[in-house]
């Protein structure tokens, strides 16, 4: 008989493991997924398309209906899973049904932060994570009012495009002084700050939001230094938080995410996280590529294979706000190496490679990306690069010539 394997969590780290499972291990589990966003699975990265009006909601399901029913996956959507009982191998679900598991996976993903400032709670204060967020941004974007967005990152970018690509005049604050900080060093991110000011956008860097201003809802904001910023709505895209309450209440190790071990499984036996809920060497990921290579991992491990997650060498490798955008590994640089880089401020392009012992150890590429993975192949096996250091500046195809010639 199948065991019954129970994954929390609808989203792009439970389809690509109920993928992965139904490849390696068909019939020895009987899949259930509960899900608390009321509709299929969907690619959550395409939100940002999906806001700016390039994609439609109804296309960014992941897998249609029927290749869940396909596949004999029991799929509970709409329906929140509200307590673990490690001991009787249960989960409760809203409405006090229960399900039974042999082994469990959480993979429940992060809620956005609401920064806690005054005023964050009035009508008009919003966040950017789910298909419900968007319906909610694209009604501001009809009614074209000023619209402040916190947070620099990824997030913050995407969703100040949407809107001003839909006519809304957007100001973006980010408190550090330069935008993707965490991606980009001080070069790129002044030019993608120009090329985000282009589409419309004002950035306002050095901006600590200091109180949301409004007697019912939201009418300007208020940074420490005393800029006041007119605004009718706020959109809060400043960070994630690992969704970890259901495994915290149930006794199991939780830092910022659930803890894993290279099995991905918690503290718990037979009980596992994937995805941005789980932390692995004390790290959380944010990105979809390490949660699907943490789903390959889990697969492989619950079909009873050899397999071992090392951790995942993160890039980001994306369109920013219509900018091509490229970042991976140490992309600063530390003290004994050394970088090349190529700036074209008035084509928009920008590229630094970071060489450390005769290997290339980080990159950033920003307006063209078209060598990224090649650069990503090379700093994640590290490669010797110095046949070809004088000429890989210039990609791939030069560099690689200028070897065999
Ligand atoms: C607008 C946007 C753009 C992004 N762009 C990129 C990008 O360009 N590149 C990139 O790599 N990453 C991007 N990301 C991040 C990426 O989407 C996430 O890394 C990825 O979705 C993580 O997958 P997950 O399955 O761990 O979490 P999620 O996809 O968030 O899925 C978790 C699911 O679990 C559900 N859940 C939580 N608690 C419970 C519960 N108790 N019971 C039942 N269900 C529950 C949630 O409702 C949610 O549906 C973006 C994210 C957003 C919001």
């Amino acid at each position: 008989m199948s065991e019954p394997l129970v994954i929390v969590g609808n989203g792009m780290a439970a389809a690509r493991l109920v993928d992965e499972l139904v490849k390696t291990s068909l019939g020895r589990y009987a899949i259930a997924v509960i899900g608390e966003e009321p509709r299929l699975a969907y690619n959550r990265v395409l939100l940002s398309s999906v806001l700016a009006g390039e994609t439609a909601s109804h296309d960014i399901e992941l897998k249609p209906a029927g290749w869940w029913r396909d596949r004999g996956v029991t799929l509970k959507y709409g329906c929140r899973a509200t307590e673990i009982d490690v001991g009787r191998r249960e989960l409760k679900i809203d409405g006090d049904e229960s399900i039974e598991f042999s082994r469990l996976v959480l993979a429940t993903g992060s809620s956005a932060l609401r920064l806690n400032v005054p005023g964050a709670d009035l009508a008009g204060v919003h966040t950017f994570r789910d298909s419900r967020d968007v319906d909610l941004l694209l009604t501001l974007a009809v009614r074209k009012k000023p619209v402040v967005v916190v947070g620099g990152g990824l997030l913050g970018l995407e969703a100040a495009y949407g809107l001003a690509k839909a006519g809304t005049p957007v100001t973006l604050l980010h408190l550090m002084d330069r935008l993707m900080e965490r991606q980009l060093d001080a070069p790129a991110a002044e030019l993608l700050k120009s090329l985000v000011e282009r589409k419309g956008i004002k950035v306002e860097l050095n901006a600590n939001t200091a109180r949301i201003h409004g007697a019912t809802r939201v009418e300007g904001v208020q940074l420490a230094d005393g800029r006041l910023i007119t605004a009718d709505a706020v959109v809060f895209a400043a960070g994630i938080r690992p969704n970890t309450a259901l495994a915290k209440e149930a006794g199991l190790t939780v830092n910022r995410g659930v803890v894993v071990d290279d099995h991905l499984q918690t503290s718990a036996p037979g009980i596992f996280a994937l995805g941005e809920c789980a932390e692995h060497r004390g790290v959380c990921y944010g990105l979809v590529e390490p949660a699907y290579e943490q789903a390959r991992v889990l697969a492989r491990h619950l079909s009873g294979r050899d397999a071992a997650y090392p951790g995942s060498v993160v890039a980001t490798n994306l369109k920013v706000s219509g900018v091509s955008v490229f970042s991976a590994g140490d992309f600063l640089g530390t003290d004994g190496s050394e970088a090349i880089m190529l700036s074209d401020i008035r084509r928009g392009t920008y590229k630094k490679l970071v060489i450390a012992e005769g290997r290339l150890v980080g990159a950033v590429l920003v307006g063209d990306t078209a060598d990224a993975l090649w650069y990503l192949d090379l700093i994640r096996e590290r490669k010797p690069v110095a046949a070809i250091r004088s000429d890989m500046m210039f990609g791939r195809s030069l560099a690689v010539e200028a070897k065999a010639a």
